[in-house]
């Protein structure tokens, strides 16, 4: 098998009897087959990365599917993460719907952070054996020996933390454990705060109302969107075209047009919101020139809110993800209602308009 021949590649793993190495479900390795190797690469000061990669929302799987779809999904992620990290690594099991990457010999934070992003950017094209099931993602916390640590129980609580910082951030994401971000940060209380609405609704206007300039307030919230949830593409539609632009610079794709207007109000519901974790399956109020254009544009994922107040409409945020599937989760399309919400009220009280205010540059925005 060729996958055999990649594991023989690491001198721990070509002298060993691997007949009871793997997971029976997954075909990947067992936690304890992990968790030896990484005792002895410690043992014998071998640099490594270590990933802990856990399946996002995958209750719903589960619930929505049953089991035994369920562990098809298990079994389908495993052998996605094998090919992914190819000979870069090794692939286990954790348990549940945890996996483990160790990649020996690979600690720099750009080789390291392009697996993370290889694996986050393709999840999304995973056909699973099933294909009535969404598209999955995952999200992922990484430590580094010895960059981070020489201790075998701190690297595991270093990876375990930047995980729980992924999920918090709204999953389908990577965070590479560093001393300077994460050491002092105290998830329990920022996870009680992030996720209460009244934090999120306070930060909305707090952002909103830091400055008078109210075109820097609305760039400022709208930064803040694109760069916490990792969108691809964020602006406002408006009746003369997309307005305060911004891409991420991890978006493959770059150049986005401006969507038929009528069709935002077509989509969106009775709270002005719509979102599709499938544009492919968006509702039939879509018209298919529209579903035509967001394919041409790479638009996976897609959410649009309506800014209004009282009986004027100045737009819509417009959210799109490329390439990989979004499953949009609650706490932030709330976060996105209550910005257009608020954009809504200021621009009606301040007698303005979006057109107005725009600076007119499309930004580039993120981290490559
Ligand atoms: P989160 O994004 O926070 O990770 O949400 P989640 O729904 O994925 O939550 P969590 O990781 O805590 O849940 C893991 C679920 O995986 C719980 C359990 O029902 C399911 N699970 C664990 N082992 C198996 C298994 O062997 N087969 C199947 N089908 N499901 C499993
Ligand atoms: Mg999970």
């Amino acid at each position: 098998m060729i996958r055999e021949k990649l594991i023989k590649k690491f001198p721990y793993f070509a002298t060993q009897d691997l007949s009871h190495a793997f997971d029976p479900l997954t075909e990947v390795f067992t936690r304890d087959t992990i968790k030896d190797y990484i005792r002895y690469l410690m043992d014998n000061k071998k640099p490594f990365s270590l990933f802990i990669a856990d399946i996002d929302n995958f209750k719903y799987v589960n619930d929505g599917y049953g089991h035994k779809a369920g562990d098809g999904v298990l079994y389908d992620i495993a052998q996605f993460l094998s090919d992914m990290v190819g000979d870069r690594g090794v692939v286990g099991r954790f348990g549940g719907d945890e996996f483990l990457i160790v990649t020996e010999g690979i600690t720099e934070y750009n080789d390291v952070w392009k697996i993370g992003h290889d694996i986050n950017m393709n999840i999304g094209n995973v056909r699973f054996a099933n294909d009535a099931l969404p598209s999955i993602t995952i999200s992922m916390g990484i430590s580094r020996y010895p960059n981070d640590t020489t201790d075998y129980e701190d690297l595991w609580n270093y990876a375990d933390k930047a995980l729980y910082r992924g999920k918090m951030k709204g999953r389908n994401c990577f965070i590479i454990y560093l001393e300077s971000k994460h050491k002092n940060l105290d998830l329990k209380a920022t996870r009680d705060i992030a996720f209460s609405p009244m934090y999120l609704h306070a930060r909305v206007f707090n952002t909103l109302t830091e400055t008078s300039n109210l075109a820097m307030a609305i760039k400022n919230q709208l930064l803040f969107l694109v760069t916490y949830h990792m969108y691809d593409h964020l602006c406002i539609e408006t009746p003369s075209g997309m307005k305060f632009q911004m891409v991420h610079a991890l978006s493959k794709h770059k150049d986005f047009k401006s969507l038929d207007f009528d069709t935002f109000a077509n989509v969106v519901d009775n709270s002005g919101l719509a979102y599709a974790n499938k544009v492919s399956s968006y509702s039939s109020s879509m018209s298919e020139s529209v579903i035509n254009e967001l394919n041409e544009q790479s638009v996976v994922s897609a959410a649009y809110c309506k800014i209004c107040a009282f009986d004027k409409v100045y737009g819509y945020i417009r959210i799109d993800m490329t390439d990989t599937v979004r499953i949009w989760q609650n706490d932030e399309l709330n976060l996105i209602v209550s910005t257009a919400r608020a954009i809504g009220l200021m621009l009606y009280y301040n007698n303005k308009t979006i057109e107005e205010l725009d600076y007119g540059t499309v930004e580039t925005v993120g981290k490559e």
